[in-house]
C-alpha cells in the first residue's frame, strides 16, 4: 500500500513532467473507484493548466490555474506514471490526463480503492482534509504537539501516532520503525509518556519518513518507465516484518503483537 513516502515520491516524480502544461482531455475508462470520479471532471478540466503538484497527507493535489484542484488518493494499489499518448492503456489503467504536448499522466489501480475528485473549495476546507493533523515533516509537528494532545489519553502510543487527527502519514510500518528508533514500547499508554520522550519520538518520525523518501528518490526515473508499477520501494526496516529475527541493536528476538488489529513489531529489551 502506498504510504506517505511513496506519495511524496510520486508527487516529486510527476511534478516536473506536468507542471505548466495544459490539459487537452481526460479519458476515464473506469469511474467506479472508492468513490465515483467527480461528475463532469473531464469537461471541467479540459483547457486548464496544471500550475503545481502538491501533497497533503496522502492526497496528491493537482492545482490548476482556476479554483479547481484535482485530489488523487492512491488507495491500496494505485499508481501514477508519465507515458506518451501513443502507448496503449493496460487493463487497470483507469484514467488518463492527456496534455496538449501528448504527455499523459496515467492512473493505474488494480484494486480500485483510490479516488480522483475535483474540488473548487480551498483545499484546507475540504471535508477529507480539514480535520487532519499536521504534516510530520513540517515545523508544526513537534514533540510538544504530541505531548499536549496525549494528556489523559488511554490509547496506546502506536495507535495514537497512527491517528491522522494527531499527525498524518505515520502508517503501520513507519509507526513500528519510529517507536523502535525512539526506544518506546508500542503498547505504552499515550498519556503516560514524558515530553522529553515525545520530543525524541517526533524527531524519530521525521528521520524515518525522510529516509524513506530519500530511498524512494532513487526510483524517480521509474515514473517515466512505460512498464510496470512505479514508485513503491523496499526500504531497510529495523523491526517491521522481522518477527523472530535478531534485534539490530541487542540481538534479542523481535516480537510481534496486535495493536488495533494491526501487526506491531518491537524489541522488548530496547523499547520500554
Ligand atoms: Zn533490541
Amino acid at each position: 500500500m502506498p504510504e506517505l513516502p511513496e506519495v511524496e515520491t510520486t508527487c516529486r516524480g510527476i511534478r516536473p513532467h506536468i507542471s505548466g502544461k495544459t490539459i487537452a482531455k481526460v479519458v476515464i475508462r473506469q469511474k467506479q473507484l472508492r468513490w465515483p470520479i467527480t461528475e463532469n471532471l473531464p469537461e471541467n478540466l479540459s483547457g486548464l493548466i496544471i500550475e503545481n503538484v502538491d501533497r497533503r497527507a496522502k492526497y496528491l493535489l493537482l492545482k490548476t490555474n482556476t479554483v479547481n484542484t484535482v485530489m488523487i488518493h492512491l488507495g491500496m494499489s494505485g499508481s501514477l506514471r508519465i507515458v506518451n499518448a501513443e502507448l496503449a492503456p493496460g487493463k487497470h489503467d483507469h484514467v488518463d490526463f492527456v496534455f496538449t504536448d501528448a504527455t499523459v499522466l496515467r492512473y493505474n489501480d488494480t484494486r480500485k480503492f483510490g479516488s480522483i475528485l475535483l474540488t473548487s473549495k480551498p483545499i484546507n476546507q475540504h471535508k477529507l482534509i480539514r480535520s487532519l493533523g499536521p504534516e510530520p515533516l513540517s515545523d508544526g509537528f513537534t514533540g510538544r504537539h504530541l505531548y499536549d494532545l496525549s494528556k489523559n489519553r488511554k490509547s496506546l502510543v502506536k495507535s495514537f501516532i497512527m491517528d491522522s487527527h494527531n499527525v498524518v502519514g505515520v502508517g503501520n510500518i513507519y509507526a513500528s520503525e519510529s517507536l523502535f528508533m525512539a526506544g518506546i514500547h508500542p503498547a505504552r499508554q499515550a498519556g503516560r509518556i514524558s515530553l522529553k520522550r515525545y520530543q525524541n519520538l517526533a524527531a524519530c518520525i521525521k528521520i524515518v519518513l525522510q529516509q524513506a523518501i530519500e530511498q524512494g528518490g532513487t526510483t524517480l526515473r521509474d515514473f517515466v518507465n512505460e512498464q510496470g508499477n512505479p514508485g513503491y520501494f523496499q526500504q531497510s526496516l529495523a523491526v517491521y516484518g522481522r518477527t523472530g529475527n535478531a534485534c539490530i541493536q541487542c540481538v534479542s528476538d523481535i516480537k510481534q503483537i496486535k495493536i488495533a488489529q494491526r501487526a506491531s513489531f518491537y524489541c522488548s529489551y530496547c523499547q520500554k
